[in-house]
């Protein structure tokens, strides 16, 4: 006899484990099924964020960021240190007890909340029943609930002719757990992935290339912002070439040999590791029975709707397994928004203010159209931007790059789009978040007090930049 729930949830990543907690505030019999397995060998639920993704890529960001600063900044702070050394292992260990303190935390939030817990691998069969293999073996368990959520996730692509081994040929697993710091170390694409663990070992002390197939740096983010962070990247000798597509890979002799093609033709570069950071795909192997009626589309994602719902009464996709933003918190705010539309409630994700944020040095972080989306959609917009060079905070804290672009209607004066990149620009968008969500005018910003000094100040200016206002610069 299958027990019975009001929803059973697949996944317990970001979008799978919040939706989970959610449904079970709103009094929902809930059970969460998930298959990660950590480095124990246990069940360790928060997907790839919490495993092999967010939050252990922060943790060595973090990490190389400190060792980097020891060894070349500190110097113009007067502080001198020799014989700066690192230890990989402690490094390595600091992440996973990370990792371990925060699913180990979801385990119990589980508990709390009496979310029933299946540690193994989910499949939906037809009619809302859900087949759980559970990892310590016996027969399969079923499952009936009145809503089925799938948050599958998503695993990383990979390309023809570039084999992943686990050793030689990463992903960003292999990536967040070298046992050394590679002398040379390719990276296929310069997205965020691509960008940010590449900047880890690079402060590490790699020679890092990164190979990127587009002309252009960051295609996704405003180029005038793209442009100030290539050339804080380039100042900072990471080296990322662009038009450059590869087109295989070969470990000879314990190193990767990779071919790429440029506008000169192809070349051949010889490295220790080779990470491939092409992008991600949604995660739907062995997920679905037989005629489930669920809809997997070209792209290979689960189909849903505005609200996350498939084609079958009761059954609902969130996270990287549909359309949309690869984004934890993007998952999350569906996962709330489905579990409130199932409690009767008014559950919604306003997708036009997502904020996105690469957590390279300096960082870059943007909500909103970009001038190219404005363009694109003839919208008439005007700009004003405001260098942190002008900012006191940020002479004070010896980081002066970057910028702050806000971009609101011509005629209206509303916000559509707040862009930076500059120190801890991944907290400053909250506030640009807050002000699209409340359809703030770009006035409302330029007249909203900002503590001094901070580097907050640099959004105030900008807004106010954007009619020949700004105070500590020339208009
Ligand atoms: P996942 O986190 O992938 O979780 C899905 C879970 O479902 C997994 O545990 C999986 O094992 C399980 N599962 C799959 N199929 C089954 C099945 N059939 N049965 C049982 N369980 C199953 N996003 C950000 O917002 N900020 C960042 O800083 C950030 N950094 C990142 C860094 C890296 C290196 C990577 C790889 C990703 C990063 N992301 C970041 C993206 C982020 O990790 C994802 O967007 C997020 O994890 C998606 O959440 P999810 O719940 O949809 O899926
Ligand atoms: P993202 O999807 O943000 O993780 O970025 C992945 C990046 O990898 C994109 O910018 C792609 O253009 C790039 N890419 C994909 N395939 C290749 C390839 N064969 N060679 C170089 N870059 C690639």
């Amino acid at each position: 006899m299958a027990e019975q729930f009001d929803v059973v949830i697949i996944g317990a990543g970001p979008a799978g484990y919040v939706a989970a907690i959610r449904a079970a505030q709103l009094g929902l019999k809930t059970a969460c099924v998930d298959a990660f397995v950590g480095k124990d060998g246990k069940a360790s639920p928060g997907g790839t964020c919490l495993n092999v993704g967010c939050i252990p890529s922060k943790a060595l960001l973090d990490s190389s960021k400190h060792f980097h600063h020891l060894s070349a900044q500190y110097k113009d702070h007067g502080i001198q240190a020799s014989d700066v050394r690192m230890d990989i292992s402690t490094m390595l260990g600091r992440k996973d007890k990370i990792v371990k303190n925060l699913t180990g935390g979801i385990t119990q939030l589980f508990k709390a909340n009496k979310v029933s817990s299946y540690a193994g691998l989910g499949r939906l069969l037809a009619g809302n029943k859900v087949e759980v293999t559970q990892h310590t073996g016996g027969d399969p368990l079923l499952l009936e609930a009145r809503h089925v959520i799938l948050a599958s996730g998503s695993t990383p692509i990979s390309i023809p002719n570039v084999a992943f081994d686990g050793h030689y040929i990463i992903d960003n697993q292999g990536a967040l757990d070298l046992p050394e710091v590679p002398k040379r170390l390719c990276v296929i694409g310069a997205g965020v992935i691509g960008l940010e663990l590449g900047s880890v070992w690079k402060r590490l002390g790699a020679q890092v290339l990164v190979l990127e197939a587009m002309d252009t740096f960051l295609g996704a983010c405003d180029q005038d912002i793209a442009r100030a962070a290539q050339k804080e990247f380039k100042k900072q000798g990471l080296d990322i070439r662009l038009g450059c597509k590869v087109q295989r890979a070969e470990v000879k002799d314990g190193q990767v040999h990779v071919s790429y093609l440029d506008k000169d033709g192809e070349k051949v570069e010889i490295f220790d590791r080779l990470l491939v950071a092409v992008g991600r795909r949604a995660m739907t192997d062995g997920l679905l029975g037989d005629n489930t009626g669920v809809v997997i589309n070209a792209r290979g994602q689960i189909e849903v709707d505005a609200h996350c719902a498939t084609a079958v009464p009761g059954v609902w996709a969130i996270g990287d397994c549909v359309r949309g933003a690869m984004l934890a918190h993007k998952g999350s705010e569906e996962g709330v928004a489905v579990v409130e539309l199932i409690a009767g409630k008014a559950g919604h994700v306003n997708y036009s203010t997502i904020p996105w944020v690469i957590y390279t040095e300096p960082e870059i972080a943007w909500v909103g159209l970009n001038e190219a989306e404005c363009k694109a959609a003839e919208i008439p917009y005007k700009i004003g931007t405001f260098p942190f060079a002008a900012i006191g905070r940020a002479q004070a804290a010896g980081d002066t790059s970057g910028l702050v672009k806000v971009i609101a209607h011509a005629e209206t004066d509303r916000l559509l789009g707040v862009h930076m990149v500059g120190l801890n620009v991944s907290e400053l968008i909250a506030e640009a978040v807050v002000a699209m969500e409340f359809h703030a005018s770009a006035e409302d910003l330029a007249r909203i007090v900002h503590a001094h000094p901070t580097m907050s100040e640099a959004v105030h200016e900008a807004a106010l930049a954007l009619d020949k206002r700004a105070i500590h610069r020339m208009n």
